[in-house]
């Protein structure tokens, strides 16, 4: 068995691998439709090495040439229109078809010139470097532009112009005089080899790609609150404290907000209509709290605001807006002219102290507001 044939076993086995690895992937990626092109293009890509196997063996290699070429092709082709989905850069089917078309031409207008030709390996991979260099050029001009992202745009520029390498070495090396001799030739064991790092390079930065970010929105997820969408308490301390950090010695403010007599709603209308309840609250805080403040679902009924750069006296006219917000609100399940009040404290927040001692006073002036009979708004003593 020649050393490229075994080259060609390996080939195929890691791309079927990572085939499957992208059909697995699609089920947990909000990039569902780019992983099945990836998984759909390394399975046909994989394909290949079986042609060339029949190219080296079967009677008849000529039809099992043009698979080969084909099946790479295709490959290509799909790993360009996945590309496009992922990056926001759409390769739209008529385009895919006819460059794959276009491809195929070229390859039999080259396959009955003579391969010891020099331009015969230059027109026998033109068309996969044209490809190749095409989707690194999307990912290099998609709005997505973090490290990992620029990495994915190196190694398919680098796979774009390993083909031009293997056209030079076809002709250093020669391709084999016909097609099915290429199999026991050197340069086909030094193509294959390159392949074989290309596929697992590739693939595994596609794959590092979709799983970061599959990690970011379960992140994402973990930090927000399902019923109101708002951040939940550990989302909102993360954004709060970005925000800090950034702000230098300015002063910020605080606002809790409880809703009033909600067990009371609960047992009259039902969970249900509570759960509506606190939606539409959650909709009037983060539609009127301001453009600049972080909003947070932190407890049951229990809501806060962070203003940043905000002033007591500006922090208490939010908070009133947000008063006579609960009031007006309209809530689904609930009998119409019912009332929904909330009671709200507020505080500064010093940067050198940070959240909590602000919402510790945040909520002694809720805690007031409260006992003083609820629906109003009370200011931190110390603020
Ligand atoms: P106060 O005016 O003093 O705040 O009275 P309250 O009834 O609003 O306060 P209390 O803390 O006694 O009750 C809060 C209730 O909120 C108790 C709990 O069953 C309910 N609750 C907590 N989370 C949810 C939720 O997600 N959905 C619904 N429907 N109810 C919730
Ligand atoms: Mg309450
Ligand atoms: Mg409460």
């Amino acid at each position: 068995m020649p050393a490229a044939a075994l080259f060609l076993v390996v080939n195929f086995v890691i791309g079927l691998c990572f085939s499957a690895v992208f059909a697995v992937v699609s089920v947990y990626s909000r990039w569902r439709s780019a992983a099945l092109l990836f998984s759909a293009g390394l399975f046909i890509a994989s394909l290949t090495m079986l042609c060339e196997l029949a190219v080296a063996y079967a009677n008849n290699p000529r039809p099992w040439s043009i698979a080969v070429y084909g099946t790479v092709l295709a490959g290509l082709v799909l790993l360009h229109k996945g590309v496009g989905v992922l990056y926001d850069r759409p390769f739209p089917l008529w385009l895919a078809t006819l460059t794959f078309v276009a491809g195929i031409a070229a390859y039999l207008w080259v396959r009955d010139i003579p391969r010891s030709w020099w331009g015969y390996g230059l027109f026998y991979q033109g068309p996969y470097a044209l490809v190749t260099l095409s989707a690194a050029a999307n990912v290099f001009l998609s709005k997505r532009r973090t490290t990992m992202d620029r990495a994915l745009g190196v190694v398919l520029v680098v796979s774009g112009l390993h083909f031009f390498l293997k056209a030079a070495l076809a002709a250093v090396m020669g391709p084999g005089a016909t097609a099915s001799t290429y199999i026991s030739t050197n340069y086909a064991i030094m193509s294959q080899s390159i392949t074989a790092v290309l596929i697992v390079a590739v693939g595994l930065m596609l794959l590092a790609v979709l799983t970061l970010d599959i990690m970011t929105v379960e992140r994402g997820r973990a930090e927000r609150d399902s019923l109101s969408g708002l951040a939940n308490r550990r989302g909102f301390d993360k954004a709060v404290k970005k925000a800090v950090a950034k702000s230098g010695e300015r002063r910020h403010a605080v606002i809790l907000c409880d809703l009033d007599h909600f067990k009371s709603i609960n047992d009259t209308y039902g969970h249900h209509a509570g759960d509506m309840v606190i939606s539409a609250f959650g909709t009037m805080v983060g539609a009127q709290a301001g453009a600049d403040a972080i909003v947070g679902r932190i407890g049951g009924e229990e809501f806060v605001v962070f203003l940043p750069d905000t002033s007591p006296a500006i922090a208490l006219a939010v908070a009133e807006t947000l008063r006579l917000g609960a009031r007006k609100m309209m809530v689904p399940g609930l009998p119409g002219g019912f009332v929904v009040t909330a009671s709200f404290g507020v505080a500064a927040l010093l940067p050198k102290e940070g959240l909590e001692p602000a919402l510790r006073q945040a909520d002694l002036a809720l805690y007031d507001a409260k006992r003083n009979g609820r629906d109003r708004v009370h200011q931190a003593r110390a603020a």
